[in-house]
């Protein structure tokens, strides 16, 4: 028999289509391991027919909180008590947390960017361009406006999803933001500060090109990536190499976990380990 006194573990976890090897789950238990915290992290395959089931069924279950991945960010609302800020003007919801008796939706693909970004300078007053209009380039445009950005100008492939995110930059957010359709090899102009692509190329594949003519990265430009894997992508050494401020995805990755680790635990997790650990799964 083990004389080990009983205790339930805390849960926290994620809800998805497609759970298998998920990166995440390794980089959250490495931290609930390094400051011995009784707490689980568990992943689950969610259809989203039983979405509302399985959210009454983790609040019934002492659950205090989880993360949910597509096809889940948007639908997951309706069966939430409340969002915060950024998750109600994104409309998208990425980690749930339990307050109180309340499930409270929040976004943390921005706010890890954020965090990332604030490591190398305050985005307060400055002017960015970001490449990209999906999921990922909405949650960091509209942190970046919560965090007082001066400009921003949105350059994306399809008009569409390009106009939408400026419409909704400008009216939510009465933040000063144009829309750039992207043809042919992209200038930056040189009072620009913040340099984002927040699209998918460079996934799995170091050597895809962003259509951007790099002279125009100067030295001292911020020039971040969201892909984590991998994560030397072609904008980053190329931004490297022209003496710019290079900061890879995987700092963003880290930073929500880290963002959603605080959110549940209250503590500041250690992001080294974190990141070890998410190294490790992700085989770099
Ligand atoms: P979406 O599918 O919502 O958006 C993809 C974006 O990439 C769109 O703007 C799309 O343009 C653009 N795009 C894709 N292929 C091309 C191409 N060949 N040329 C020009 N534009 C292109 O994806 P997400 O926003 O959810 O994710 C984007 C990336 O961000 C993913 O690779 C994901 O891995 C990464 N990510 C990283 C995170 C991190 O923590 N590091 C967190 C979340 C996401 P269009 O609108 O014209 O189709």
């Amino acid at each position: 028999m083990s004389a080990q006194p009983n205790f339930l573990y805390e849960l926290a976890g994620s809800m998805s289509q497609g759970a298998a090897g998920n990166p995440t789950v390794a980089m959250i238990e490495a931290a609930f391991a390094h400051h011995g915290l009784h707490w689980r992290y568990v992943n689950m395959e969610v259809t989203p027919q039983d979405l509302g089931t399985a959210v009454r069924g983790a609040k019934a279950l002492g659950f205090r909180g989880f993360n949910c991945s597509l096809p889940h960010k948007v639908t997951v609302i309706a069966h939430l008590d409340g969002l915060g800020e950024s998750a109600a003007v994104m409309g998208a919801v990425n980690c749930v947390v339990r307050r109180g008796d309340k499930l409270i939706g929040e976004n943390t693909d921005g706010k890890g960017f954020l965090k990332s970004l604030s490591s190398v300078c305050d985005p307060r007053g400055k002017t960015v361009v970001l490449f990209g209009a999906g999921g990922a380039a909405r949650a960091i445009a509209v942190e970046l406006g919560l965090a007082g950005i001066r400009q921003i100008t949105i350059v994306n492939r399809s008009a569409a999803r390009g106009t939408e995110l400026v419409e909704l930059l400008k009216t939510k957010l009465n933040l000063n933001a144009n829309f750039v359709q992207w043809q042919g090899d992209y200038t930056i102009s040189s009072g620009t500060d913040i340099v984002i692509n927040a699209t998918s190329i460079g996934l799995y594949d170091a050597d895809a090109r962003l259509d951007l003519d790099v002279s125009s990265l100067k030295a001292g430009m911020v020039v971040a990536d969201v892909i984590a894997n991998p994560p030397r992508t072609r904008l980053i050494r190329d931004a490297a190499e022209r003496g710019c401020q290079a900061l890879d995805g995987l700092g963003m990755l880290v930073n929500q976990g880290i963002v959603g680790v605080q959110y549940w635990t209250g503590i500041e997790p250690d992001a080294a380990v974190m990141r070890r650990a998410l190294e490790q799964a992700l085989g770099l």
